[in-house]
């Protein structure tokens, strides 16, 4: 199969270039060649780019999923020599310049593109994921709201039945800016969404605490950063303890070393690893499994594949250009960029390497708090009130199409001035790990009689 459908008479030569992935390299590599007389073939698992960056607002029920996700094809809609595939890949001949999708479908290119970013790790615990479920799709979002849902709801009617409930324990695995944002955001929910929802339980006494194996959570961040991160979950109740390395994850509970901590919900923070793609193409890759790249983005030996994003393993100036959005979507433009001056089309030094301009970062902290490390068009460090503002606005500025940034808008706009319901839907099944033992013990602890507080509290 070739790329592009409508190749017209005297422009048979035209290069094929395959896209595999598209999330923020992809569609930012996708974007540009549309300048290049190239045919260009996309192809993602999924038919949707993702803005990953606030999936955890479909996991707090802040936003829908069709918020944050724009369909690959309308992104492209308007470039002729773009195509889109929906399929998944599965391994390559790079002696054929050729790559095997799911579909049995083989494509040939002449420049390959792989940026299939990153997924969870578990640190070869992979029977924790369904215990604690980590944040990196729609599906994942969704399922991580059911939990936090689910628990507030099974608390209240086992307050109605029993007059009690288990611990409204909420453990997040893992201090990164994830970790930290899904604790801000489940703080409040319930503090600020879900007190006046419920009549038996107090959501507001729910205990969030994050787990980090290192001494420091936001441990990318500038140490005046990182104390200024902590004073703000602090001050919204949110407990968190470093050098508190998780051992064991089981229903209900987790334990660090021979400690105990019980927990109605577990989430996953703490770790990623590169699409498994990166190793099925038999080059040098790190022990996360990102690829080896030199100076323009190609694995050893290959000057006709480029790996961008989270999958890339970039060295500058003596350290590995972090796996976030902005160095995702520059790698994605300069490997179009060098494909375009590779064959001749476009200006420019072939010679130039790629160098990652760094903006900054940013975490939110809950409703009205974050931390910004800003790098330009000036430097500072901001907290507070004013992090979370810039972070609002960049975060609309760089959502992809209109009709996303108006939605997300007008849904933060009623839900952070109104304390409006949002999307809390429970999807799915009604079962909590670890729910039913927990709440037995917690039945047992309690003096009242089933039919006393059925009674008592109609
Ligand atoms: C919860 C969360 C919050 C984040 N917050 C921030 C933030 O605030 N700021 C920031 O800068 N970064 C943030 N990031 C990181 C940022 O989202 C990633 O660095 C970025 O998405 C990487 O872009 P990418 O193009 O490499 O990969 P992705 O955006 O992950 O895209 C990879 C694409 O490849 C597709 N794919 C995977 N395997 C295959 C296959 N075999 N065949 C076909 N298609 C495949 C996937 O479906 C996906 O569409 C966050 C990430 C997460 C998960």
């Amino acid at each position: 199969m070739t790329a592009a459908a409508d190749v017209k008479p005297g422009e048979a030569m035209r290069k094929r270039v395959v896209i595999l992935g598209g999330g923020f390299a992809g569609i930012n590599a996708a974007t540009e060649l549309a300048k290049l007389p190239v045919d260009v073939t996309i192809v993602d698992r999924r038919n949707y780019h993702l803005f990953q960056p606030l999936l955890y607002q479909i996991a707090l029920a802040v936003l829908s999923p069709a918020d944050i996700a724009q369909p690959i094809r309308s992104i492209v809609r308007d470039h002729r020599n773009i195509e889109v595939l929906m399929d998944e890949a599965l391994s390559f001949d790079l002696a054929q310049r050729r790559i095997h999708l799911k579909t049995g479908v083989q494509l040939e290119y002449d420049y390959l593109i792989v940026a299939t970013g990153s997924t969870h790790s578990y640190f070869g615990h992979d029977e924790w994921a369904k215990l604690a479920p980590g944040l990196k799709t729609v599906e994942d979002g969704i399922e991580i709201r059911r939990r936090v849902l689910l628990a507030f709801e099974l608390a209240e009617r086992q307050m109605m039945e029993t007059g009690t409930h288990p611990p409204l324990n909420f453990v997040i695995i893992g201090g990164g800016p994830t970790g930290v944002e899904l604790a801000g955001a489940i703080s409040d929910i319930a503090r600020l969404y879900m007190t006046r929802d419920f009549r038996h339980i107090d959501p507001s006494m729910a205990k969030i605490l994050i787990l980090e194996g290192s001494p420091k959570i936001l441990g990318s961040y500038p140490a005046d950063l990182q104390v200024k991160a902590g004073e703000q979950l602090t001050e919204l109740g949110i407990t968190f303890r470093t050098n508190a390395h998780v051992t064991d994850v089981q229903p209900g509970y987790v334990m660090i070393g021979d400690e105990r901590v019980d927990a109605v919900v577990t989430l996953w923070a703490a770790g990623v690893q590169a699409s498994p793609l990166g190793k099925l193409l038999g080059v040098e890759t790190d022990r996360r499994g990102c690829v080896t790249v030199d100076g323009h983005l190609n694995p050893a030996g290959h000057p006709e594949i480029f790996i961008c994003g989270d999958l890339a393993h970039v060295e500058q100036d003596g350290k590995q250009v972090p796996g976030v959005a902005q160095p995702a979507m520059q790698m994605g433009r300069y490997a179009a960029k060098r494909i375009g001056r590779l064959i001749g089309a476009t200006s420019g030094s072939k010679d130039e390497n790629f160098r990652y301009f760094d903006k900054g970062d940013m975490a939110t902290i809950g409703r009205k708090a974050a931390v910004a490390d800003i790098k330009w068009p000036f430097k500072a460090h901001w907290s507070g009130f004013p992090a979370w503002m810039t972070w609002l606005t960049v975060h609309i500025f760089f959502l992809i199409g209109f009709r996303n940034r108006f939605s997300v808008f007008r849904q933060w706009a009623i839900t952070y001035l109104t304390f409006n319901d949002g999307v809390r839907l429970i999807t799915g099944s009604q079962d909590l790990p670890g729910w039913d033992s927990q709440s037995k013990v917690a039945e047992e602890a309690s003096s009242k009689s089933p039919l006393e507080a059925m009674i008592l509290k109609p």
